[in-house]
């Protein structure tokens, strides 16, 4: 029977599904051993670093994950990082396929002034800082000011709203990295602005995050009625309005007919609005928006502008690819051919792949369809190159499963003694000796 070796680049839900569509894959006739390649000395990347820590079942994916991992044709080498630790050169001739599951994690650039000025910062940044994601343990959030303005309108964007528009004490039974929950806690923001570039109906909210708003105990959550009215109009104009924009024009009418609280904490939704420049002398003191309008179902600027008084502005309008040495990448993207790395044995899946967007479980069926063209590229001969270990950085303290799971368990442990699902280490190198 016919035993081939494949790689995978990146612990996330792309990673970990690709390790399982190719253990479903088994037979009589076909079997895998599995490396699994992670540059952090964590794992499960975004539903780690990235899904908002006041949505915890969602993180219950990573019991699928640990399920894979326990499987005896599976390796962990965590805290090697692709193209620095080890290259591709040297994984690739050890393995009948590599599988780039590496992800998007660089915020995309508004391009407009003033983006560099300090308290202008991408979700790319902020979210792994409140997610306690090593690197970023020390982004500058300043929050003495009463307002911020995200600017995107999608869940990312959301969720940095959440997370500053909730009461801390909310955020006290969560997995927020203690720096930031400390820091949520003495924030003196209480206004944050959602602004988007076009209209309701073409935001990209999912319609379970806009129904939770109006059940936000402590934030009051504000959308002109007339914006919505407006949007139900167009979107009825334009012809047939489809399940999900009917269900989030719907979730908006929610919204705006949600009586206010009086609450302190107010997040509030502004459509149609371009952000142009953001002002102030040595820091961000203002950020100042194009209006927009449409016509014939296009956004058109209206040369109007108005402008708000912020210390903090967050871009959360996509993510693009690190490059990796030796990958070539185009458009933020691993460059790739429905997941095929043309002229390699390489392949891709997830956000690496397809750029970032889709939810966790749409990296499950990714999975699967690449592992398929996978098996149907191997060569009936397996390479048999040598083993990995043999070229794995000597000085680097490999994280493998066992060690791994000691982490992991150390930090459930720590979180239920103070009633949280897990109290997450920051340091890299407190993370290893958890691991030991
Ligand atoms: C802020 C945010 C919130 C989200 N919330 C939700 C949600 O609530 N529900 C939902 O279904 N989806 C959510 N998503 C989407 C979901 O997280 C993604 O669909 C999913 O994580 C993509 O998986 P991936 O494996 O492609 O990438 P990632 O999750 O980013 O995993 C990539 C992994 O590769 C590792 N890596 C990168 N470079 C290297 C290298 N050179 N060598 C070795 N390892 C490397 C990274 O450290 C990381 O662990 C959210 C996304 C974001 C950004």
């Amino acid at each position: 029977m016919p035993h081939y070796k494949i790689a995978i680049i990146g612990a996330g839900p792309a990673g970990y599904f690709t390790a399982q569509a190719l253990q479903n894959s088994q037979s009589n006739e076909l079997s895998f051993s599995i490396d699994m390649f992670e540059r952090l000395p964590t794992m499960w990347g975004l539903v780690r670093s990235g899904v908002a820590p006041d949505h915890p079942k969602i993180k219950s994916v990573s019991k699928v994950f640990e399920k894979v991992a326990s499987e005896p044709n599976f390796r962990l080498f965590g805290n090697v990082e692709v193209g620095s630790d080890l290259d591709i050169e040297e994984i690739c001739p050890r393995y009948d396929a590599v599988v780039m599951c590496t992800g998007s994690n660089l915020g995309k650039k508004l391009g407009i002034p003033g983006e560099d000025l300090p308290g202008s910062i991408s979700a790319a940044e902020f979210v792994p800082w409140y997610n306690g994601h090593p690197d970023y343990v020390g982004v500058e959030v300043p929050l003495d000011g009463d307002t911020a303005v995200i600017i995107g309108a999608g869940n990312v964007a959301m969720d940095c709203a959440r997370m500053l528009a909730l009461e801390p004490s909310e955020l006290d039974v969560t997995d927020t990295a203690e720096h930031a929950l400390k820091a949520l806690h003495a924030s003196k923001i209480r206004k944050v602005y959602i602004m988007g570039r076009r209209g309701v109906e073409h935001a990209a909210f999912t319609a379970p995050e806009l129904r939770e708003l109006p059940k936000l105990e402590h934030t009051d959550v504000i959308i002109d009625n007339e914006a919505v009215q407006s949007a139900n109009q167009r979107a009825s104009a334009a012809g047939e309005i489809d399940k999900q924009l009917a269900s989030n024009l719907e979730a908006w009418r929610l919204i705006a007919e949600n009586p206010q609280s009086g609450h302190e904490r107010v997040m509030e939704f502004r459509f149609l609005s371009t952000p142009k420049e953001i002002k102030g002398e040595g820091k961000v003191e203002e950020i100042v928006f194009g209006v927009n309008g449409i016509k014939d179902g296009k956004v058109v600027d209206t040369g109007e502008t108005y402008s708000v008084k912020t210390n903090l502005v967050i871009s959360a309008i996509g993510y693009h690819a690190l490059p990796i040495k030796g990958i070539s990448f185009r458009d933020g993207k691993v460059e790739n051919d429905n997941g095929r790395v043309l002229g390699t044995n390489i392949y891709t899946v997830g956000w690496a792949k397809r750029g970032p967007s889709g939810v966790i479980g749409t990296n499950k069926s990714d999975a699967s369809d690449v592992v398929k063209l996978l098996i149907e590229d191997l060569s009936p001969e397996p390479k048999n190159g040598g083993d990995i270990t043999v070229v794995l950085p000597q000085a680097k303290s490999i994280i493998d499963q066992v060690a791994w799971s000691k982490i992991n368990t150390a930090e459930v442990a720590a979180g239920e003694a103070l009633g949280k699902p897990r109290l997450k280490e920051v340091d890299k190198e407190k993370l290893i000796s958890l691991g030991q």
